[in-house]
């Protein structure tokens, strides 16, 4: 199974795209700005979509992909979250004010959208891929995601700051091939980064010694033009873990 990077900056004005990830052909975690990037055939083929959270940056490409499927007669896209993240969507966004509530609009009996809750540790089969979701801490609720596949496990952390349960969830994983962990904010943001609940370098440095596997460390989520300056201070933080930043297209094997 191949999870492929649709969008994975934190924010727009260097080029990137918001958070987006595809899982195969059928399945979307997080629906950001990089949703704008499938083809209408890639949109109609989608059957579930993931959420961590319902920030705009997470959830934008969901309106917009909901919205394209309509007008194509595509139904029954399961959007799969925590219940107050479901609750919040249909509160803020899909309410008729700021866009029309797709879970009430379809064809042939079915609506565009379904929700799916999720709880956390409690898995979900499609097909040949196991999502578990995993504890974060945010300024919102929210979640992360471990994808066990034949091929090897991933954990997508979701936008999150120093959690222990998190960590907890991970050491007790069978294996752990691909962590894909935010840091938002560079090491003199540290005081935003509480507030904002995103990680710094050293503190996901400090916290990554609560890890006892030795995964591929992805970094993801910079916020716009903080890149250089987050990739130099990783290089001292991270020393000694095999560590990448997260670009535009890269593409995992599962
Ligand atoms: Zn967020
Ligand atoms: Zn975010």
């Amino acid at each position: 199974m191949q999870f492929r990077v649709l969008g994975c900056s934190g924010g727009l004005g260097t080029g990137g795209h918001t958070t987006t990830f595809a899982l195969g052909r059928r399945v979307l975690i997080d629906a950001g700005t990089g949703v704008g990037r499938l083809s209408l055939d890639d949109m109609q083929a989608l059957e579930h979509v993931f959420l961590t959270h319902a920030h705009l940056d997470h959830i934008a490409g969901l309106a917009f992909l909901a919205d394209t499927r309509f007008a194509h007669g595509a139904t029954g896209l399961r959007v799969h979250a925590r219940a107050s993240v479901l609750g919040a969507l249909r509160a803020h966004i899909f309410n008729w004010q700021i866009w029309p509530d797709f879970a009430s609009l379809g064809c042939e009996h079915k609506a565009t959208i379904e929700t799916r809750r999720v709880h956390m540790g409690r898995p979900v089969v499609i097909d040949d891929a196991v999502l578990t979701p995993l504890p974060a801490r945010h300024t919102v609720p929210a979640c992360g995601y471990a994808v066990e596949c034949a091929g090897g496990t991933l954990v997508y952390s979701g936008d999150t700051t120093a959690c222990g349960p998190f960590w907890r969830a991970l050491n007790k994983l069978e294996r752990l091939d691909h962590l894909i962990i935010e840091v938002a904010y560079s090491d003199e943001q540290e005081r935003l980064g509480k507030v904002a609940r995103h990680y710094t370098p050293a503190v996901l440095g400090q916290e990554l010694r609560k890890l006892r596997h030795r995964p591929v460390i992805h970094i993801t989520h910079h916020k716009p033009g903080r890149g250089a300056l987050i990739e130099a201070q990783c290089a001292e933080a991270l020393a000694g873990w095999d560590f990448r930043h997260l670009r535009l297209d890269d593409v995992i094997d599962l």
